[in-house]
C-alpha cells in the first residue's frame, strides 16, 4: 500500500494543509487564515492529528513563508525568522510540530516546495536545475540546482533584488517593508493594486499596467538568467493568472539579453523555457507532499547503507 504523506502549505495570507501521495492522491484538503502563530498551528496540528486517526501519516513536509532558518546545525533550524508578520517572529514552526507528531518533518520555503513540487510532477519533470518563481501577494523563488534544493547561507531570496526603475515614467515609491522598491516592492500583486489604484484582477488585459508588469519581471528573470543559468524558468503566483504577461516578459527577455547568451532555449524556444506551473495552483501543496515523500526516501536510503 501507498505511504500516506502529509503537506502544509504555510502562506502569510493561508494555511493549506492536505494529505496524499501525489497528484492524483491528495485528499481532504483544508484551508484558513493566517492569523496568530498559536491559532494556526493548532488548526494545522488539530486537522493532522484527525487524519493520522483514520490512517498513520509517514511525514509532514511542510513549506513555509519566510524568512526561516533551515540551517539543520543551528539552534533556531525550522523557525520563521524576519518576517514582516510581526506576530511570527522567532517561531518554532518544526519544533512545535515535532512535539505532537512523532514523525520525520521536512521544512522548507514555500517556493522550493513548490519547486521540489514542479518537478516531481509538474512543469520541470525533465530538468534538474530551474526557478520557480511566484508573483503573488509577495515575491518569491526557488531553485533546484543539480537536483537538489539551493540553500545556500539561509536560502534564496529572489524578490528581494533591485531591479532599475524609471522614477519619471513609474515614480511608485514600492510596497515591500523591508526595501521599498525591490522587486517584490514594484512588482507583487498589492503594488499593482496600490500604484493603479485598481485591483489587478479587474486591470483590462490590454491597460499599460501589464507592459510595465513584464518590463521589472523581464529585468528580473535577466538577472536570475545571468547569474544561475536555469534550464527553465517556472512562473507561478496569483498575477501571472494573467496569461498575456508571458508572451510580454518572453519577448523583453530577448530583447534585454540583446543575442548575448547563445542557447536554443533563448534564441530558439522561449515559450518552452519560461512557462506556467505544470500543477497549477496546486505546486506548494503537492511540493510539502513531495518533501515528506523524499524525508522518507532519504531516511530509508540512509538506513540501508
Ligand atoms: P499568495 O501570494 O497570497 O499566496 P496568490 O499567489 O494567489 O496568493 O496572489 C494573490 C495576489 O495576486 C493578490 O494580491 C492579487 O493582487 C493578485 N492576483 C490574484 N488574482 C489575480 C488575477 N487574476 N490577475 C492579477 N492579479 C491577481
Ligand atoms: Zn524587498
Amino acid at each position: 500500500m501507498k505511504k500516506l504523506y502529509g503537506g502544509i502549505e504555510a502562506g502569510g495570507t493561508k494555511f493549506v494543509c492536505a494529505v496524499g501521495s501525489c497528484p492524483d492522491d491528495l485528499h481532504n484538503e483544508i484551508r484558513f487564515e493566517t492569523t496568530t502563530p498559536g491559532e494556526t498551528l493548532g488548526r494545522a496540528i488539530d486537522y493532522f492529528k484527525k487524519q493520522n486517526l483514520k490512517r498513520s501519516l509517514a511525514s509532514i513536509g511542510i513549506g513555509s513563508f519566510g524568512p526561516v532558518n533551515l540551517n539543520k546545525r543551528s539552534e533556531h533550524y525550522g523557525y520563521i525568522t524576519s518576517t514582516p508578520k510581526t506576530n511570527w517572529i522567532n517561531t518554532d514552526f518544526v519544533g512545535i510540530m515535532r512535539k505532537e507528531f512523532n514523525i520525520p518533518i521536512a521544512f522548507d520555503t514555500d517556493v522550493n516546495a513548490a519547486a521540489f513540487g514542479e518537478h516531481r510532477w509538474g512543469s520541470a519533470q525533465d530538468i534538474d536545475n530551474f526557478i520557480y518563481l511566484t508573483i503573488g501577494t509577495g515575491i518569491g523563488g526557488g531553485a533546484m540546482v543539480d537536483g537538489n534544493l539551493l540553500h545556500g547561507m539561509s536560502h534564496p531570496e529572489m524578490g528581494h533584488i533591485f531591479i532599475p526603475q524609471d522614477i519619471k515614467s513609474d515614480p511608485y515609491s514600492g510596497t515591500c517593508f523591508f526595501h521599498g522598491n525591490c522587486f517584490e516592492g514594484l512588482a507583487s500583486g498589492p503594488a499593482i493594486n496600490e500604484r493603479w489604484g485598481i485591483a489587478a484582477k479587474n486591470l483590462p488585459p490590454d491597460h499599460k499596467a501589464w507592459d510595465l508588469e513584464a518590463h521589472y519581471i523581464a529585468l528580473a528573470l535577466v538577472g536570475y538568467i545571468c547569474s544561475l543559468s536555469p534550464q527553465r524558468i517556472i512562473l507561478g503566483g496569483g498575477v501571472m493568472e494573467q496569461k498575456q504577461l508571458f508572451p510580454l516578459v518572453r519577448k523583453k527577455v530577448r530583447t534585454m539579453l540583446n543575442n548575448y547568451i547563445i542557447a536554443p532555449e533563448i534564441t530558439q524556444n522561449l515559450k518552452s523555457y519560461i512557462v506556467p506551473t505544470g500543477l497549477g495552483t496546486q505546486s506548494g501543496i503537492l511540493g510539502a507532499i513531495a518533501l515528506a515523500e523524499k524525508k522518507i526516501l532519504d531516511i530509508n536510503r540512509f538506513c540501508n547503507h
